[in-house]
Formats: structure tokens, sequence, C-alpha cells
């Protein structure tokens, strides 16, 4: 049966591979993606999908959603319901296989029932602080605990009645009897049941007993006839607790854990826990933030679904874990917006300009390519006229050497336009620059075959008075200053923030095409980077763009060194 292997790029597929082969699990590939819905999706969580998805695409086989809601306390509908819309738009569909952990909480209590009659699960009365004391040290074993041997009778009714609420929270719990002894801290008869009298988003308050995820989850995979459950590192020494549970409750088809690297990312936080004290402490602007590694964030941003798998596909999957470059992720967006991004131009910090020699009360229209390799995406019109708007850093009143841009008597094109030449300045009360008057040189139309006799270094883009459309635009940084997320003693990675991460230029003026912008197209801002608008903010007659990514590619430029 090994038609259906692929060529295996990672050791997953090579593992798979070799089930295949042997036959393993009747030769299926069934995985899943089990997020805790306590927090919007990362793009961590996008290589967990990319990856189980993704292979059971390649294999032919099926992938499960499923809401790993066992702990009670924290789970809410709007992550359920986000979590869905993220794996939708990152391109994958569960075919309508969506489960919930908690729809199993019947069975996983029968599941622990039979493991007291095997004589493999026992109620244990210790507190928390002597269960501390017994469980012994990565070098010392530990201690049997007093109440192991209570008999099959007296643990299944004290474990009904732990149900059944007879007993406070946190009085007693269920340990599956395993080996004090383990040198696999995780062996020594962990707790599996505990008694918690909490709301749970979808049982109610039908239960006061609630199962561990390590003891949830293999059952729970094992119930949906997973074949390959992966999961992220920190799991590795859970492996044998993950297959004592199987095979203590004699499954027979058991699927097999696979643990692989968690994706870390400079610049940023990668835990639903700490993106959501700053989504609490109203440090960024929700978890849709554009600033925020969240899916939701990314897509606000501007990111692509399309280059979001490419980056999952690049940084491949492997057992050690690492860090990735966020130079990494932004090449990819790059490389997809440099393709699919219309070209534009925006003026961010205007600063106006009258061309003096241009008759008052008239304008031209210039027809633009909307990108320089894709005739295909068509062309626009943009008016020139006597007015209009250039960056201010475009010009410097005493330019240093080699400033290739306009300054008193320097000549500069205005891209797809003429050839301008600053004649005057003129300043307010302060000192300040308010305004440029110019010159243009009526014979150095561009496209016009004439201007090929007269060079000019600098080539600027500009904005017409004319049809300038004002916008809000945004300009967003990393959110960490430092590029390791590396946790304070007090665990303080909030010291570590971006105060600049977020920078407001109020009075922009974009050329009227932008007027027609959604959510969903991106442009390029010429010189600029890449930008779309923030539907989010926007009000009508006050467009609000951001910055998706700039164009400095420093990713990039490495890879071809
Ligand atoms: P967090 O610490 O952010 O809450 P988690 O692992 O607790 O992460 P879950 O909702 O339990 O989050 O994760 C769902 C799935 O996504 C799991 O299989 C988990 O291994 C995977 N996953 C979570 N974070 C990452 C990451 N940074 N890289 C790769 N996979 C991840
Ligand atoms: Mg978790």
């Amino acid at each position: 049966m090994s038609e259906n292997t692929v060529v295996s790029t990672n050791f997953i597929q090579a593992i798979i591979n070799e089930d295949l082969k042997a036959g393993n699990h009747k030769s299926r590939v069934h995985t899943r993606f089990p997020p805790e819905p306590n927090g919007y999706l990362h793009i961590g969580h996008a290589k967990s999908i990319c990856l189980n998805f993704g292979l059971a695409k390649e294999y032919q086989g099926k992938c499960n959603l499923r809401f790993d809601d066992t702990n009670p306390s924290k789970e809410e509908v709007e992550y359920v319901d986000s979590i869905q819309e993220d794996v939708h738009w990152l391109g994958f569909d569960w075919e309508g296989r969506m489960f919930y952990a908690s729809d199993y909480f019947p069975k996983l209590y029968e599941c622990a029932c039979e493991l007291i009659r095997r004589g493999k699960a026992f109620v244990c009365d210790l507190t928390p602080q002597e269960m501390r004391e017994y469980r012994g040290t990565l070098t010392e074993p530990g201690k049997e605990s007093p109440y192991r041997s209570r008999s099959v009778e007296e643990n299944l009714d004290l474990f009904m009645r732990m149900k059944d609420g007879e007993f406070a929270d946190g009085s007693r719990v269920l340990r599956a009897k395993i080996d004090m002894a383990s040198p696999n801290v995780t062996l020594r008869d962990p707790v599996i049941y505990r008694i918690m009298r909490a709301h749970h988003h979808r049982t109610g308050d039908e239960w006061c007993l609630y199962p561990m995820y390590d003891y949830a989850h293999p059952i729970s995979d094992a119930l949906e006839g997973i074949t390959h459950s992966i999961c992220t590192l920190e799991f590795e020494d859970h492996r044998p607790l993950y297959d004592w549970t199987l095979l203590a409750l004699g499954f027979e088809d058991r699927p097999q854990q696979i643990e692989f690297a968690r994706l870390n990312i400079t610049n940023t936080v990668m835990s639903k826990r700490k993106l959501r004290a700053l989504v609490e402490a109203n440090l960024v602007d929700g978890w849709d933030d554009p600033r925020m590694p969240t899916l939701s964030g990314l897509r606000r941003r501007g990111y692509t679904p399309e280059a979001i798998r490419d980056f999952c596909e690049r940084i491949g999957v492997a057992k050690s874990n690492s860090t990735v470059d966020v130079a990494m992720l932004e090449h990819c967006i790059r490389e997809d917006l440099n393709e699919r991004g219309d070209r534009a131009m925006a003026v961010l910090r205007p600063l106006k300009i009258v061309l003096t020699n241009y008759p008052e009360g008239q304008w031209e229209e210039l027809e633009l390519e909307n990108h320089p390799d894709k005739p295909e995406m068509g062309t626009r019109k943009v008016k020139f006229g006597r007015e209009l708007f250039i960056e201010q850093e475009d010009f410097a009143e005493n330019p240093p050497k080699k400033f290739f841009r306009l300054a008193p008597g320097q000549e500069v094109r205005l891209k797809s336009a003429y050839i301008i030449k600053c004649e005057e300045l003129i300043k307010d009360a302060a000192g300040q620059i308010v305004e440029l008057r110019c010159t243009y040189d009526v014979d150095t139309k561009s496209g016009s075959g004439i201007a090929a006799g007269r060079k000019v270094k600098g080539v600027l883009h500009w904005v017409a008075a004319a049809d300038a459309i004002d916008a809000e635009v945004r300009l967003y940084d990393y959110l960490l200053q430092e590029k390791e997320d590396e946790e304070t003693e007090d665990g303080d990675f909030m010291s570590d923030l971006n105060p600049d991460s977020k920078v407001v230029l109020a009075n922009c003026k974009l050329e009227a095409a932008l007027a027609t912008a959604t959510a969903e197209k991106r442009y390029q801002f010429l010189r600029q980077g890449y930008f779309c608008l923030d539907a989010k903010v926007s009000k009508p007659g006050k467009p609000v763009f951001h910055r998706i990514v700039s164009l400095k590619d420093s990713w990039g430029k490495q890879q071809n060194k």
C-alpha cells in the first residue's frame, strides 16, 4: 500500500510514508487541528494548520477541527467563531468534521470508570501540597499515595460521588495508577480528573468534574479515528502517558503522537496568554490590531493567505525549537504583493508645490500603468496641474552631497510627468517651509520621447492638488523592541514593548484612484511600501490606510549574498 506516499520533505512525511508502507493505521492518514478556544489564532497556529490540513491533502486523507475545550474556565464563543473564520480564511476546510472535546465528556467519564475497573486509576485525597511532596523530583523517585490501594468498589463509588457534586472543589482527584518511580515525572500517577465547579460554554453546569488534557486528548483522538496526532515539542515527555492511556483502555487502532517545534518569530510575542494581556491592557486595538501576530491581525494588516501558507512552507517542520526572523515573513508578503499590488502614488507628509509657469485653472490627465511588468493590470488616469504635493523629506534647503531630490535651483523628475526646478521657497512666520515655487519644463513629458535628451537623477512621487483625496495613513513597527521575546524574572515582556509601533499621519494626500479602495485590495505606494485600506476604522470621506510592509527587503538581500 505505498502508492499514496509523497516525496518527504520533512520528518513527519517520512514517518507517514513508513506507516503507509507497513500498512499501519489501515494505511489511512487522518489528522486534526485541536485549538483550545481561549484566544484568537496566531501565526504559530498557522504552522500547525498548514501542517495538519496540508498532510491530509497530500495523502488524500482527512483533517478534523476539534475544539479542545476540556478546561471550562476560559473558553468563549467569540473564540470558537474566530477560529473557524481564520482556518477558512487560510484556505482549509474540515468538511463538516468539527468537534468539541466537551462532546466526549460522557464517554471520557465512562473510560475513567473502565480504568478504575481495570485497577488502573484511583481516587486520591492528598492535598495539592501533599501531592507535590509525594511527586519526587527529576533525580528522586516519588512516593506512592496512601490512597493508591483503595478497592475498585470504593474508587467507583467515590468517583461517581465526585461527579454528583458531593465533594468540594479540589478535595479529591482521580489519578492514573502508573509508576511513582518512573524517571518520567509525567508518569508518576498523573491526575486525570479534578473537581471544579465552573460554568462550561457548552455543557453549562452539567459537570463539576473535568478531565485533564493529557487524559482527554488521546481518547478524543482515538474516538475520531485520528492516525497521526501532531503536537508541539513540549508534549514529548507526555507521549508515554498518551500511549499508556490508549493501551490501558484497550483501544485497538491507536493514533500516534508526533511532536514538532513550535514557531517563534522575532520582535513579537507568540502565546495567547501574552496576546490576551496586550488586548486586555488596551495596549493594542483588539485581537485584530494590525500589529498583532494573530491571523485576524495579519488579515487586517493586509497579509494574504497565500503569503502565510508560503511562509509556513518555507520555514519547514523540524524537531528543534528556533526563532524565525520576522524579515522572512515580510519577504513572503512582499513577494506576493509585488505581483498583485496596484501601483499608486501617495504623499504621506505633504509639501505644497506651485508650478508658476503652469496656467492657472488648467490641468491635464496622465495615463499611468498599474503595474510596471503587467500590462494586463491596466492603467489609470491621474491629473497634473499647477498645484502639487511632494514629500517633505524629498526637499532639502541645504542638501547634503548626493542629494538627488529637490533643492533650491535643483531639478527632479516627477514620476511619469515632467522635470521641475525649484525656484523659490515660501516660509511662514516661524521659518517653516510651507510651499515651494517651481517651474516645469514642458518639453520633458514622460513617454513623449523628447525627454530622453535630458536626464535628472531624482524621480519623485507626487499627487496633484486637483486630484488628491485626504486620508490618514498609519505606519506600523514591531511590537517588541528586542528581537527575542525573553521573559524577564517577573514574566514582564511588557517592558520591552515598542512605544513607536504605531505612527499616525493624519494629513496625507492620495491619488484619486485610491478613493475606490477596499480592504481586500492591496497597493504599492511608490517608494513607500505596500498599503491597504483599514476598513474597520475608515469612515465615509475619511479613509484610513496602513502600511502592510515597507519595500526594503533585508531577508531577501541576505539570501542573495
Ligand atoms: P498558546 O501558548 O499560544 O496558547 P497552545 O499550544 O496552548 O498555544 P492551542 O490552542 O492549544 O495553543 O494549540 C492548538 C494547536 O496549535 C496545537 O496542536 C499546538 O501544538 C499548535 N500550536 C500552538 N502554538 C504553536 C506555535 N507557536 N507553533 C506551532 N504550532 C503551534
Ligand atoms: Mg494551550
